[in-house]
């Protein structure tokens, strides 16, 4: 069969995209999406974790032996659009999986690794979270090199950031309400003394 597409039969889907309502083409990117795919279970894939929320697999092109891939079933292109409570989950689950791939492969070492975005080298359109084991001289390139800091630069940073950073509010958890009922069974006596 020809795959190939003629000029103009690009042209019309170039248009039909342009012309698409953003419900739609979300809808579209979500038949596109391989973790998508994963989580209807279209495609199949060597699931080690699997909830109502959330999803692990083992990457079938690892970075090393045991890379595995935690993931909300829900489509989210950035970690910044996914809910704080599935946040909350997700690394939850990814740092509970790091310690079993680490046990398992005998690794030396964990990276848990998200690339928002494709300048960090995110590959797909789903939000992901890696988990690479690591070997001593494993050679995989997941270190950078230092450079001196500029002194006046990181000032202005921390001030800005700083500044910005003191909206963040993370709720505690609230105490847990002791019932009254149980205070009053603590105090009396037991109902059968010999
Ligand atoms: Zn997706």
């Amino acid at each position: 069969m020809n795959s190939q597409l003629s000029q103009e039969q690009i042209k019309a889907i170039q248009e039909k995209l342009k012309n698409m309502p953003p419900e739609q083409l979300k809808e579209m990117m979500k038949q596109q999406c391989l973790f998508c795919q994963i989580s209807n279970n279209k495609i199949e894939a060597k699931k080690v974790y699997e909830d109502d929320e959330v999803l692990a697999v083992l990457d079938i092109n690892p970075a090393s032996k045991g890379h595995t891939i935690v993931f909300p079933k829900e489509h989210y292109q950035v970690l910044a659009q996914i809910p704080e409570k599935l946040i909350e989950k997700l690394f939850n689950i990814a740092n509970k999986m790091s310690s079993i791939i680490f046990e398992t492969v005998q690794a030396e070492g964990t990276n848990i690794f998200v690339a928002n975005g494709q300048a960090a080298g995110q590959n797909s359109p789903h939000a992901i979270i890696h988990i690479i084991p690591r070997f001593r001289d494993d050679n995989l390139g997941l270190i950078w090199e230092p450079k001196k800091g500029d002194d006046n630069e990181l000032n202005e940073l921390q001030s800005i950031i700083k500044n910005k950073a003191s909206s963040i509010e993370i709720k505690k958890e609230k105490p847990k309400v002791v019932k009254k009922q149980k205070i009053k069974d603590e105090k009396s006596p037991p109902e059968r003394v010999p």
